[in-house]
C-alpha cells in the first residue's frame, strides 16, 4: 500500500500561509485572473487567442509555422492562427473549437488563464462549463458587413453567451470589435456596434465601468497589443484608446474567499494518468493542500491529494479562485466524476433533491408551466428535473412578490419556482441521484444554476432553500 502524502501544515498554519500569500499577491503586480472568450461562430475568437499568444511570445515561431503547415494540408490555411487553441484533430479538421483547451498568458501586470470557449451551437455545454470558472469574458464580434446581426440576430449565438456568462457571475467584459481590416476600418462601423451592444450588455446585467470595448483586426494583428505595425494607422487615425492588452492588463483580481468550507466542483476527469486519477475545477472557496483527505460528493467515498499542479507546476496548496489540476490516490477513479464536489469531511457540501430557486427566463417560445422537465445544469454536469412548482413571479427589480402561484411564466419574468430532480435510469431501479448545491446566501459559486430545455437554455438563477 502507497504511504499517503504527508500534510505540510496543520490547517490553522495553512490558512495562515494562504493568508500571508494572498496579501502578499494583493501587493505585488501580477495578479491572477481567468478568462472565458465568447462570441458566434466564426467571430475570430481561436484566430485571435492565436495571434494574441504570439504578440505575447506565448505561441514561438517554429510552433506557428507547423501550425500555418498543418492547417494548409487540411485546405483551412486561414486558420493557422488558430491552430494553436484547437486541439484535436476532429476541431482541426473541422475548423471549429470544442472543448475548453486551457492556456495561460502574461500582460504585464496580470497571470491571464485563457478558458477557451467553442463557438459551434452544440457545444454551449462546454462554453458554460468555461463560464461557471472564469472572472472576466472576451466576447469577439465579427464586425464585417451583415455578420455582426447575424451573430446578434435569434439563432445567433452573442446574446445566449452574453447573457449566460452573466447568469454564471462573470461580471466583467471585454468585447473586441474584430475584422474591422474588412471595413476599412470604417469608425462609423465600430460605433454602431458600440452603440447598440453597450445598452444591451447593460441590459444583461453587466455594470458600465466593468464594460469594455476595443476595435480589433485578429488576423492582421492590429490594436492587440500597444506596439504598432504596418497597417495599424488606419485605425490610429481616429483611435487613440487602449490595446486588447491594455484592457486585458486592468482586469479585477477574483476575490478568494479562503474561511470558507473547501468546495471543488470537479470539471474534468483524467483517468489512468500516472498511479493516481487526476481532476480539475476551480476551487470556489477554502483552500487545499497535498495529503488532505476530501470527500467526494455525492457518494460515501474520500481520496487523498496526492499533488497539486496550478500552471503547469506542482505546488504545495491553493487558494479559493485558482483553476487547479489535483491527482488523487486512495480511490477507485469510477468514483469520481464530472459535477461531483471535492470537500472536507467535516464540511461536507449540502445535497439537494427539492428545492427552491429564484429564476429569470430567457427569450422562450413556449411558456414554463409546472411540470416542465428541464434539465438542470450545475458546475459542469445536466441533471433531469422538473419545475415542479410555480411559487410566485417577482419584480425583477426588487424582487418583491407581483403574483403568487401564477399559472405560467413567459420570456423575460422572474419568479420563485421548485425544483425536483427525477431519475436519471429509464431501465432499472430508479434513482434519483442528489446534487451538490448550496444557497446562493452560503456560496455564490455553489448556488448558481442554468435551466435548460431541449438544448436550449431557457433561464438562470439561484438557489434560495434545500428541501432534501
Ligand atoms: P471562431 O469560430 O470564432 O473561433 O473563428 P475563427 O478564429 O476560426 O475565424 C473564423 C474565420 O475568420 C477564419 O477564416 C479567420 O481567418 C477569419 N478571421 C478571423 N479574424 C479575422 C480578422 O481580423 N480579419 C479577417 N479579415 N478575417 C478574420
Amino acid at each position: 500500500m502507497e504511504e499517503p502524502p504527508k500534510l505540510s501544515f496543520a490547517r490553522e498554519k495553512l490558512l495562515e500561509e494562504a493568508k500571508k500569500a494572498l496579501d502578499a499577491e494583493g501587493t505585488s503586480n501580477k495578479k491572477n485572473v481567468s478568462l472565458v472568450v465568447i462570441g458566434h461562430v466564426d467571430a475570430g475568437k481561436s484566430t485571435l487567442m492565436g495571434r494574441l499568444l504570439y504578440e505575447l511570445g506565448r505561441l514561438d515561431e517554429k510552433t506557428r509555422i507547423a501550425n500555418e503547415r498543418g492547417s494548409n494540408k487540411v485546405g483551412k490555411s486561414s486558420f493557422s492562427w488558430a491552430w494553436s487553441l484547437d486541439g484535436t484533430t476532429e476541431e482541426r479538421e473541422r475548423g471549429i473549437t470544442m472543448d475548453i483547451a486551457l492556456q495561460s498568458m502574461e500582460t504585464p501586470h496580470r497571470h491571464i488563464t485563457i478558458l477557451d470557449a467553442p463557438g459551434h451551437k452544440d457545444f454551449i455545454p462546454n462554453m458554460i462549463s468555461g463560464a461557471s470558472q472564469a472572472d472576466c469574458a472576451l466576447l469577439v464580434v465579427d464586425a464585417a458587413t451583415g455578420e455582426f446581426e447575424a451573430g446578434f440576430n435569434r439563432g445567433g449565438q452573442t446574446r445566449e453567451h452574453v447573457v449566460l456568462v452573466r447568469s454564471l457571475g462573470v461580471s466583467q467584459v471585454i468585447v473586441a470589435v474584430n475584422k474591422l481590416d474588412q471595413v476599412n476600418w470604417d469608425k462609423g462601423r465600430y460605433d454602431e456596434i458600440v452603440d447598440f451592444l453597450r445598452p444591451f450588455l447593460m441590459q444583461s446585467g453587466f455594470q458600465s465601468a466593468k464594460t469594455k470595448f476595443v476595435p480589433v483586426s485578429a488576423m492582421q494583428g492590429v490594436n492587440l497589443t500597444a506596439g504598432e505595425n504596418e497597417t495599424s494607422k488606419d485605425l490610429r487615425s481616429w483611435y487613440d484608446g487602449p490595446s486588447l492588452v491594455n484592457c486585458l492588463d486592468q482586469l479585477e483580481p477574483p476575490t478568494r474567499d479562503i474561511y470558507a468550507p473547501l468546495r471543488i466542483p470537479i470539471s474534468n476527469v483524467f483517468r489512468g494518468q500516472g498511479s493516481g486519477t487526476a481532476v480539475s475545477g476551480r476551487l470556489c472557496s477554502g483552500v487545499v493542500q497535498v495529503g488532505d483527505r476530501l470527500n467526494v460528493l455525492p457518494g460515501d467515498e474520500s481520496a487523498v491529494v496526492k499533488t497539486i499542479e496550478l500552471e503547469e507546476e506542482n505546488v504545495p496548496w491553493v487558494a479559493a479562485g485558482s483553476n487547479v489540476t489535483i491527482n488523487l490516490t486512495s480511490i477507485d477513479p469510477v468514483h469520481l466524476n464530472i459535477g461531483s464536489v471535492l470537500c472536507y469531511p467535516s464540511e461536507p457540501v449540502p445535497l439537494a433533491t427539492i428545492f427552491t430557486a429564484r429564476i429569470i427566463v430567457f427569450d422562450i417560445q413556449v411558456p414554463i408551466t409546472s411540470g416542465t422537465p428541464i434539465e438542470l445544469f450545475h458546475h459542469s454536469r445536466d441533471i433531469p428535473a422538473t419545475i415542479a412548482n410555480l411559487i410566485a413571479t417577482l419584480d425583477r427589480a426588487t424582487g418583491e412578490i407581483v403574483k403568487k402561484k401564477p399559472r405560467v411564466l413567459t420570456k423575460g419574468s422572474s419568479a420563485e419556482v421548485q425544483i425536483i430532480l427525477r431519475t436519471t435510469s429509464l431501465s432499472g431501479p430508479s434513482v434519483v441521484r442528489p446534487v451538490p448545491l448550496e444557497p446562493f446566501t452560503a456560496n455564490k459559486d455553489m448556488g448558481r444554476i442554468l435551466l435548460r430545455r431541449g438544448g436550449e437554455t431557457i433561464g438562470a438563477g439561484v438557489v434560495l432553500e434545500i428541501f432534501g
